[in-house]
């Protein structure tokens, strides 16, 4: 790899970026890391050319990339980050000083966990492109363990799995969330790993040949259709996740539906459902298997059209139908974001306004100093399932499981939540302690005169927010 690679790269997607910059970054790092090899033996630069790529392929803009170039200089190198500031600016110094907070960590065990997970949200808090560096960083680290003693392998590997690709999913990036998965899927659980090697890949090829006669059809009648196609391919499903999904059909294989599902790219949302309507035409789908995620998008902001169908000869084949922008969105989340939506991207950097539930979260470690306490509340907060409530105007509040209309008055207005005498529930009164689901269209009924909050909403409410507002408001 040479710098070459890496402007090519960038002038794919922002051709307007300061090559000049770019090249003295990379002239600065590698002189920076020169003496410097990794245990693998190989220049340490190249570790900070990898994570710089990564994050081109993510089209991040260039102060991320600069930094993903200087990342471990003041922490590796005799360089510091007074010199950075002085030759690539405020913005590339503050991304760099953030990875840096984010490196050495001194605990073990439960506390270093938590250590962790805190210092990876304040970070995200301050500007969410440090954690695109990190999660860079970490993929090449990754790809890199086998130089590694068996202890500290496995102790990355760990960390992977249970801190950086929940974040990732929740940032919708299910593209990197699944790469770091199966990168330390293999040395968390290596026998594991080559079961699943041994058993799947032919089976996984044999299926990639099959979709392949499946795809040619497919073209055929899209072409009659006059639909523009902007790519059409089997996707086959990460490991890891194949594995957790194995484990809960008694590790059959003939029983995973999705081991490849053929996906479909088209230029606009009325493609999508003409496709599905075709694809229904041909082939008669499975009950309860066509989902709508383009209608009702997953909490994390995932959109397509599923369907699962007897396909060809009668085998069974899952179908994913979206847009470019919806493709780009679920392989890279909150990353394709930006790249997409210009005017959100200071909105995001400076607050992280885009994402309630990471303001939440920054505001609750600086509060809770309660080391169980934090982790419960982590644990209902991001690493449950989410679920997308409407307000009859048509917003889409966030929430975790769970959540009752109290939950969701709150996370909408806190005056909202104090006055709450009732709910409607699509459009029928419910108790304010019913369960809400996604899709759900919800209306809160005020009493006016109301004084605040009752406290046996307490025995029901889910959310750390509800709970702070009704036990503050009794304390009163
Ligand atoms: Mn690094």
């Amino acid at each position: 790899m040479t710098y070459q690679d890496l402007e090519k790269l960038v002038k794919k997607y922002n051709p307007e970026a300061d090559f000049k910059k770019l090249e003295a970054a990379f002239n600065f790092a590698e002189k920076a890391h020169q003496d410097q090899k990794r245990l693998s033996g190989e220049p340490y630069f190249n570790h900070s050319l990898a994570t710089a790529m990564t994050l081109a392929e993510l089209k991040m803009d260039e102060p991320t990339i600069i930094a993903g170039l200087l990342h471990d200089v003041p922490e590796d190198t005799s360089f510091t980050l007074e010199e950075i500031k002085k030759e690539f600016g405020e913005e590339v110094a503050r991304l760099v000083e953030g990875i840096t907070k984010l490196g050495r960590l001194k605990y073990r065990g439960v506390t270093r966990y938590l250590e962790n997970l805190r210092k990876m949200f304040l970070a995200m808090a301050e500007d969410i492109r440090v954690i695109f560096i990190k999660f860079a960083d970490r993929l090449h680290n990754l790809k890199t363990l086998s130089a590694l003693p068996e202890e500290k392998r496995k102790r990355i590997a760990l960390e992977t799995i249970e801190i950086y690709a929940p974040i990732a999913n929740r940032l919708g990036m299910g593209e990197i969330k699944g790469q770091l998965e199966d990168l330390a899927f293999e040395h968390l659980y290596p026998d594991e790993y080559q079961w699943l090697i041994k058993n799947v890949s032919h089976r996984t090829q044999e299926f990639e040949k099959y979709l392949d006669k499946v795809k040619k059809i497919v073209s055929g009648e899209l072409e009659k259709e006059k639909i523009k196609i902007i790519s059409i391919g089997g996707r086959t499903k990460h490991l890891y996740s194949l594995y957790q999904k194995l484990k809960q059909y008694e590790m059959d294989i003939t029983k995973i539906y999705d081991l490849v599902a053929l996906r479909i790219v088209v230029p606009s949302v009325p493609d999508c459902y003409t496709i599905l309507g075709l694809l229904h035409k041909k082939w008669k789908p499975l009950k309860g298997r066509i989902k709508d995620y383009i209608a009702q998008p997953k909490p994390n902001g995932y959109q397509s059209l599923q369907t699962t169908v007897f396909c060809s000869d009668g085998r069974i084949v899952e179908f994913q139908i979206r847009t470019k922008e919806m493709h780009d969105h679920a392989e890279f989340g909150l990353a394709a974001h930006w790249y997409y939506h210009e005017t959100d991207r200071e909105k995001i950097k400076s607050s992280a306004s885009g994402l309630a539930w990471l303001k939440e979260l920054a505001r609750l470690q600086k509060e809770i100093k309660d080391d169980k306490k934090y982790l419960e509340t982590l644990k209902i907060d991001i690493f449950q399932n989410r679920i997308f409530v409407f307000t009859p105007k048509g917003d889409a509040i966030d929430l975790p499981e769970d959540s009752t209309p109290v939950d969701f008055a709150y996370a909408i207005h806190t005056d909202l939540g104090d006055k709450c005498s009732g709910a409607k529930i699509n459009d029928k009164m419910e108790s304010l302690d019913t369960k809400l689901k996604s899709g759900d269209l919800c209306e809160i009924i005020i009493d006016k005169n109301r004084k605040g909050p009752n406290h046996d909403w307490l025995d029901f409410v889910k959310t750390s927010l509800a709970k702070n507002h009704i036990k503050a408001s009794s304390k009163k």
